[in-house]
């Protein structure tokens, strides 16, 4: 079929058949399909829009243009948890070995940080010699000693995607929900999962910010996974101020050792129970747990019995990299970084911290990368002091930045300064747990 013909069909409203679907994503594959080819029915797709169907079927050949692993020869349900990506979102790496402890094989395939946002797999590889590229065969020898295995997209993963979402991301034609579904859930059902659940993002910091948006995106993601037949959960969790204590790679780490260690403190504990609320979906979801308190109390268990710091203490070794931090979490903290002060400029109770300006002011610090071949420096971050609703004095440390030299801390006080709003009342505490889909 001519690439012409197609994009023709759907420049003028049409909806395209399932045979012309397979052969665009065929051609993205095999090369017929020219960069400007595909991309004029992607911005087509955006302008005249994608129905049901179509959706269904981009998924599938998406999905298709890969292999989906199997694991039919671990004797444990699988399942996953997948974030829309935030700033200082790192419940990843808390619930991979918790959710382990609990009997779940976890085959998780994670992201990098683009833009404001944090990705899994920079977190893990500042983890000295921690490596996310494991073959299948080692991902599953992994998964069948520890229960849980993290690595990055593969070749194999939906390669479609892999091309589609670059031109999308050059051609501003990410924010489209049923390509965004069909870019997420071609790869999750790859996995190969019992039960998916999905931390869909809603709030300044966060992908979709407006909440009727990121309503629509958790249905359709649902629909999506359950139509596969993938048990599929999503909870819509607010992003307006950074996840816990921590935004920067290497001290998310230390964040995650910490609560893995019962001993994060009260600007951790958002964290915490973020990953108790999504573990315990994933337990109910893969019939593990019948109840959310039967959930708890095995989560609970697990993380009383160092059971899941014992798991990612395993897992740790088995992905090459240094199981020491899992005793020594000091160790993910670098030293001779240059600190700066967000200090409080007025009495009154914290009204917000855009995790927006946060997210970008650690990026400008080396912290992120705003195109995907960039460099990432591990050390530097954003630590929180006052979180969401303390009450603050003039003077008092509202956040630190942990930078590499006093010129880079100059650069994003400024922009982490504004990120705080002082008031004068004690501002409407927001739910974490916005909805479940
Ligand atoms: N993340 C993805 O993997 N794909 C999208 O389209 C958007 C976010």
């Amino acid at each position: 079929m001519r690439p012409q013909k197609i994009i023709a069909k759907k420049r003028d409203g049409k909806v395209l058949s399932d045979g012309e679907i397979s052969s665009f994503i065929d051609g993205v594959c095999d090369g017929a399909w020219a960069d400007y080819q595909i991309s004029a029915l992607l911005m087509a797709m955006f302008i005249n829009g994608v129905d049901q169907r179509e959706q269904d079927t981009i998924t599938r050949a998406m999905l298709e243009s890969g292999t989906v692993m199997d694991f039919s020869d671990i004797d444990a349900p699988k399942a996953d948890k997948h974030s829309t990506g935030g700033v200082g979102d790192k419940t990843s790496i808390i619930i991979a070995p918790i959710a382990a402890a609990c009997g779940v094989a976890v085959p998780m395939v994670s992201g990098r940080g683009l833009g404001h946002t944090g990705g899994t797999l920079d977190k893990l590889e500042s983890i000295s010699g921690y490596d996310v590229n494991l073959s299948f065969s080692r991902l599953k020898k992994v998964i069948q000693t520890c229960g849980f295995g993290l690595i990055g997209q593969t070749k194999s993963i939906a390669p479609a995607d892999k091309k589609i979402y670059a031109l999308r991301d050059a051609t501003a034609t990410v924010p489209y929900i049923p390509l965004i579904v069909a870019s997420i859930m071609s790869k999750k059902l790859a996995e190969g999962l019992d039960a998916l659940v999905l931390d869909v993002k809603t709030g300044s910091g966060a992908f979709i910010k407006k909440y009727s948006e990121t309503k629509r995106l958790a249905e359709a993601l649902c629909a999506t996974g359950r139509s596969f037949g993938v048990n599929t959960q999503a909870l819509i969790t607010d992003m307006s101020e950074p996840l816990g204590k921590f935004v920067g790679n290497s001290l998310e780490i230390f964040e995650c050792v910490k609560i893995l260690r019962n001993e994060g403190d009260d600007a951790m504990s958002p964290t915490l129970d973020l990953s108790i609320e999504l573990t315990a979906s994933m337990l109910i979801q893969t019939k593990t747990a019948r109840t959310d308190p039967e959930a708890k109390s095995m989560i609970r268990k697990a993380l009383d019995s160092g059971e899941a710091l014992a798991r990612f203490r395993q897992n740790i070794e088995l992905q090459g990299g240094d199981p020491t931090i899992c005793d020594k979490p000091d160790r993910m903290l670098t030293k001779g970084l240059y600190t700066h002060k967000i200090l409080c400029e007025t009495d009154g109770y914290v009204a917000e911290v855009d995790a927006l300006a946060v997210g970008e002011a650690i990026c400008a610090i080396g912290g992120g990368r705003i195109k995907a071949e960039d460099a990432v420096d591990h050390a530097v971050g954003f630590e929180a002091v006052a979180k969401f609703a303390t009450e603050v004095r003039k003077g008092d440390v509202l956040g630190i930045a942990h930078c590499r030299t006093a010129a880079d801390a100059k650069r994003v006080s400024e922009k982490l300064q504004g990120a705080y709003k002082i008031s004068p009342e004690i501002p409407k505490v927001q739910k974490m747990i916005r909805a479940r889909v």
